[in-house]
């Protein structure tokens, strides 16, 4: 088939172009897929999981502070009700009993202030873990969100980018004639249509041209559609 130099130009440019199209498709499928996220993604779930059970550890250290507080208190109104008891009593024998009892009440008391003091120690560390786990999470979520925005806008980029060449593509079929047209979508649906031929190597399969391939595509006329044995992609000199 017979093509002028300025045809064959065009028909290289046309390749390059649909490579270019090629390429930005394919990196809009692979941003859209979000599969660069699935590693943050992953790291956002589990710490939503330990941010959970770092609320649930808080919760728990607080309600059992509560019960422990108010034990103490009950223990202390005791004691307090048992002083005013034994100052009001001229009763020897009820006031050893009292004694007795606000002995043992002390002991409970200092008891309850023993563990009130180890939950308060365990409250100190839950409240920690709770404010790692949740500074945690808030700077994956945000890194999250950024990237994504990132993404979409570079999706938005690679979208306008391929509007503008799909133009461009029209405008350059246009001045291609249908026959030869033809012979490119062709080629196209099997690999690089069109390359151009770098010394003796096809551009397009990069396999070097036999001597009498190279001798028969030299010799043909300037307009005339050379082919690459290897490729069967159009040749352009
Ligand atoms: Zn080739």
């Amino acid at each position: 088939m017979k093509a002028t130099e300025t045809q064959q130009a065009d028909l290289l440019s046309l390749t390059n172009l649909d490579q270019e199209i090629a390429r930005s498709k394919s990196a809009i499928n692979n941003l859209s897929s979000g599969a660069q996220f699935s590693e943050l993604r992953t790291i956002q779930r589990d710490l939503a999981a330990k941010l959970i059970n770092a609320r649930n550890a808080l919760d728990s250290v607080e309600l059992e502070l509560k019960r422990s507080e108010a034990d103490l208190s009950l223990v202390e109104q005791r004691i307090l009700k048992d002083e005013q008891r034994l100052n009001s009593t001229n009763n020897s024998k009820d006031a050893q009993g009292i004694q007795s009892e606000l002995a043992s009440l002390a002991r409970r008391k200092s008891d309850l202030e023993d563990i009130e003091l180890a939950i308060l120690d365990q409250q100190e560390m839950a409240r920690a873990a709770y404010k790692t786990a949740s500074t945690d999470k808030t700077s994956v979520d945000e890194e999250l969100s950024s990237g994504e925005a990132a993404n979409e806008t570079e999706i938005m980029k690679l979208r306008s980018g391929l509007d503008l060449m799909a133009n461009d593509r029209a405008q350059q079929v246009a001045r291609i004639p249908a026959e030869l047209f033809e012979l490119y979508e062709k080629k196209a649906s099997r690999g690089v249509p069109v390359a151009r031929l770098l010394g003796r190597e096809c551009g397009a399969c990069r396999i070097s041209l036999g001597a009498s391939a190279l001798n028969e595509v030299t010799a043909l006329a300037r307009d005339e559609i050379a082919t690459c044995p290897e490729c069967q992609a159009i040749l352009v000199r």
